[in-house]
């Protein structure tokens, strides 16, 4: 976590204030508006044999392709099938969920720069003052 803080601190260093970071935390928040269905979770191919002896996983040794989509509830890693039809829709909701996941992580990471400033900038424009 130190190490990441360390990264954005760099990044955001030269050309930052809290009314640039405002700024950019409200486009930020706009951007969610954007966000259409989404799934969490994480996509798993799973490969395997269905058991069927008249299948071609039987006959030729092929294995079938299957798809899950993973999630913890309660820190127990559950599993739901999704059907053959679905899979690329749940790729795209699940790729929906990560841009979300995205856009939360920048907004928190500028309103916690935004606490974080909050002392020093006033200080500052006191001096001004
Ligand atoms: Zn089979």
């Amino acid at each position: 976590m130190n190490n990441i803080y360390i990264i954005h601190m760099n990044k955001y260093e030269l050309k930052i204030n809290t009314a640039w970071l405002k700024r950019k935390r409200d486009g930020l928040v706009k951007k969610l508006a954007g966000i259409g269905p989404f799934v969490d979770g994480s996509i798993a191919k799973v490969k395997r044999r269905c058991g069927n002896k008249n299948c071609k996983c039987y006959l030729k040794g092929e294995k079938h392709e299957s798809y899950y989509l993973m999630y913890k509830t309660a820190g127990v890693t559950k599993a739901v099938y999704i059907p053959v039809d679905m899979v690329d829709e749940v790729i795209a909701l699940n790729k929906e969920y990560k841009k979300l996941k995205r856009i939360i992580a920048e907004i928190t990471r500028a309103s916690k720069e935004i606490i974080r400033r909050h002392v020093s900038e006033k200080r500052q424009k006191g001096q001004r003052k």
